[in-house]
């Protein structure tokens, strides 16, 4: 009954309060007004504590892809823990579901990207392209080129190797120093960074920033290039169409790896199997996370091609870096059942051509008109969209309006989940929306804006 139900959401969020650190949390401010306590999840809807149905329109932290309470998944797991529930693949060691899901991975990456290294998150991911450019370039001889390049507003990760190639000032303002030779240049952020500038203009000086920059650190000193095909913690931000082509001509000038981190656009989000697919680039490596056991398990990867494995292969030494769970055999065998799952039931067919081209449209026609609304950006089944101030000036909310935590407020309390960064809303629902999920997911945004506004 619903007092037995309250008296637990009480009691679990005492627990909670008492003895637990969320992670990016006010704790202080969390724990006076209690965490609000999920309990359950099916398809594109959660239930929390006191029996509320809510419609997950982040697939959990732009993961949870294939949806909640898939029973292939949960069997897949199973059936490995019980056969064997664990063994490294440091010592001489493999076992099949490692072997087969780099396999699998292989499979769907573009290019000659099919040598994978496993992690456990996205941001060790980041930490093993950070260390693998680095040592490529020493096995190659040049140990000075040592720089990484990334993006004002990038997000990477937050060990400190993710935090420190990252861009986000709030989170290089605690727990540094952070890690040397690392250089930011400027996001490709048209709406709101552009003045007046074309996207096309806008375009080619984002990459005349990055050629700028290697200029001025010396193009010998330079490892890799590190970019989020589509930003996405950043805001869910969409480059001009010209961009990445552009940024990938420097890149080849300079002989200066190309790193796609695709640990939000990967598995489909974007309507191919990898952003990198949907925006044309041609990267030398790319890490994968969340998508990749759509959020059942942790479970992370890096896929070089032949150019950086082989230096690796062929140089006659251990590479010293990995994780005790690289290639953890239960979450390899969730991941191999993942994309499995994924492809028998056409779902990246379904982002692209079906059901992402319909959410990009029908959220549109829903908001568009809305007096707050400046901006909306997105592909598949990610977007992104700018509050205004004012429509017609197009004048921005500055850093000193909670307007998106409002917004986010009113979608929590009508069964929504929309995240907001800043006075950005994003989206990212999991791939498996129905057409009628959409049209609701839809009519929510629109009410959560009138609310707001
Ligand atoms: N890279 C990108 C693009 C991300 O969006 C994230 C997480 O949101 C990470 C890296 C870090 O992944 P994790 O939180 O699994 O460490």
């Amino acid at each position: 009954d619903n007092n037995k139900t309250s008296a637990n959401t009480a009691d679990i969020q005492a627990i909670d309060a008492d003895h637990h650190m969320h992670p990016f949390t006010n704790t202080g401010a969390l724990n006076k007004k209690g965490a609000r306590v999920i309990t359950r999840g099916e398809g594109v809807y959660l239930w929390d504590s006191e029996g509320n149905k809510i419609l997950d329109g982040m697939a959990g932290l732009w993961c949870v892809n294939m949806g909640y309470g898939r029973s292939e998944l949960a069997e897949a797991a199973n059936t490995q823990m019980k056969e064997l529930a664990y063994y490294n693949t440091f010592f001489q060691t493999t076992h099949a579901p490692v072997a087969q899901l780099a396999k699998e991975i292989a499979s769907i990456t573009p290019d000659d990207l099919n040598h994978i290294f496993f992690a456990n998150s996205g941001s060790e991911a980041i930490d093993t392209i950070m260390r693998m450019v680095r040592q490529y370039w020493s096995i190659k001889g040049k140990p000075y080129r040592n720089i990484l390049i990334s993006r004002e507003n990038a997000y990477h990760g937050s060990t400190i190797g993710g935090t420190s190639l990252g861009g986000m000032g709030g989170m290089h303002g605690q727990g540094g120093p952070l890690v040397p030779n690392i250089e930011r240049i400027r996001q490709p952020y048209w709406y709101g960074e552009a003045g007046e500038m074309s996207e096309e203009e806008f375009g080619l000086a984002c990459a005349k920033a990055l050629e700028d920059k290697i200029l001025e650190v010396g193009p010998d000193n330079v490892a890799a290039f590190v970019g989020e095909p589509i930003q996405g913690a950043g805001g869910v931000i969409v480059p001009p169409a010209n961009y990445w082509s552009e940024i990938q001509k420097v890149c080849h000038k300079y002989d200066i790896l190309l790193a796609a981190d695709e640990v939000i656009c990967g598995f489909g989000r974007t309507g191919s199997w990898f952003g990198s697919d949907t925006l044309s680039i041609k990267p030398d490596i790319i890490s994968m996370a969340k998508g990749l056991s759509s959020g059942y398990l942790p479970i992370a990867a890096v896929a070089v091609g032949d150019r950086i494995a082989n230096a690796f292969i062929e140089h006659d030494d251990d590479f010293n870096h990995g994780f005790t769970y690289s290639g953890h055999p239960v979450a390899a065998a969730v991941a191999t059942a993942n994309i499995q799952l994924m492809k028998k039931e056409n779902i990246v067919e379904y982002v692209g051509n079906d059901i992402g081209p319909y959410f990009q449209q029908k959220l549109r026609e829903a908001v568009a008109d809305h007096p707050l609304v400046g901006h909306i950006e997105g592909v598949g089944l990610v977007v992104g969209i700018a509050l205004v101030k004012d429509k017609e000036t197009k004048e921005l909310f500055g850093d000193d309006t909670d307007i998106g935590m409002i917004c986010r407020d009113h979608c929590f309390n009508n069964g929504l989940i929309m995240r907001a960064v800043g006075s950005r809303m994003v989206l990212s629902p999991p791939l498996v929306i129905s057409h009628a999920e959409v049209d609701e997911l839809c009519e929510k945004v629109r009410l959560c804006f009138d609310l707001t506004h």
